[in-house]
């Protein structure tokens, strides 16, 4: 049986002190929590600042993004290694809004992937459809060549080393949560996609459902048999409706 795994995406937010009460109030709030995994993915800066205040406690912490490239002459970027160095699990890798912001391409999103693995970190990576793409019958076409980018960058091997994140573009900050039984069925057909090429990577991998989820929508969500958690954007800033979201993975 998969562990559950809850991994908040702070996005561009935060502060010192914010971050601090944040921490100290999610900490002992989900400490006792049996097989779920909690993770917080945080801005660059504030890395040093929460390998301090989660060193030794159950919560681990990520990056939202990495370079593709290991060093060299890459003004604003940071590498895997970077990141590794602070003591983080995670990495976000292919979120809509650098696919959109960023224009952010599958290769790219493979290629990071492909970085991240070799620092010794997971990556978190993101697929998903537009409400133009769903309206038009797409989305299995859409997060299929997504996935296929990444399995050509890494490998059947090198995505059992994943976590993966189906997050419909439409449902991101919107307010809009896919319904549990829309969700889960694009979470099956990329577990089917992974099994046509490794049966037992398919099995082991963590899909989490991301998009709006808060507290009183994510029991239902997380009920699914092929939902093994969220990333979660607004929610994860409050730490009652995060805790709330962590306990509804139990
Ligand atoms: C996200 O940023 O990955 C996300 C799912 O955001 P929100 O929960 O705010 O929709």
């Amino acid at each position: 049986m998969r562990y559950k795994l809850v991994a908040g995406n702070w996005k561009m937010h935060g502060s010192l002190a914010e971050n601090q009460a944040l921490l100290e109030a999610i900490v002992p709030a989900t400490r006792d929590l049996a097989r779920v995994d909690v993770a917080v993915c945080v801005p660059f800066p504030y890395l040093q600042q929460v390998r301090d205040l989660l060193a030794g406690t159950h919560v681990m912490w990520g990056a939202q993004d990495a370079s593709r490239h290991a060093k060299g002459a890459f003004t604003g970027e940071v590498s895997a290694d970077m990141i590794a160095e602070f003591g983080a699990r995670y990495v976000i890798v292919g979120h809509s809004e650098r696919r959109t912001y960023h224009q952010e391409s599958d290769a790219l999103v493979g290629a990071k992937c492909q970085a991240v693995l070799g620092a010794g970190l997971t990556p978190i990576v993101c697929v998903g459809e537009t409400l133009e793409e769903r309206e038009r019958g797409a989305t299995e076409e859409v997060v299929a060549r997504q996935l296929e980018a990444v399995v050509d960058a890494v490998g059947a091997a090198g995505l059992s080393r994943c976590v993966l994140a189906y997050e419909p573009v439409w449902a991101i900050g919107t307010g809009k949560t896919a319904a549990p039984e829309q969700a889960q069925e694009v979470h099956a057909f990329l577990r089917r996609r992974v099994a046509e090429r490794d049966s037992a990577v398919a099995e082991g991998l963590t899909i989490l459902y991301g998009g709006s989820v808060k507290g009183a929508s994510a029991r239902a969500l997380f009920s699914m048999p092929d939902i093994d958690g969220g990333l979660i954007g607004g929610a994860s800033l409050v730490s009652e409706e995060f805790v709330a979201i962590c306990k509804a993975a139990q």
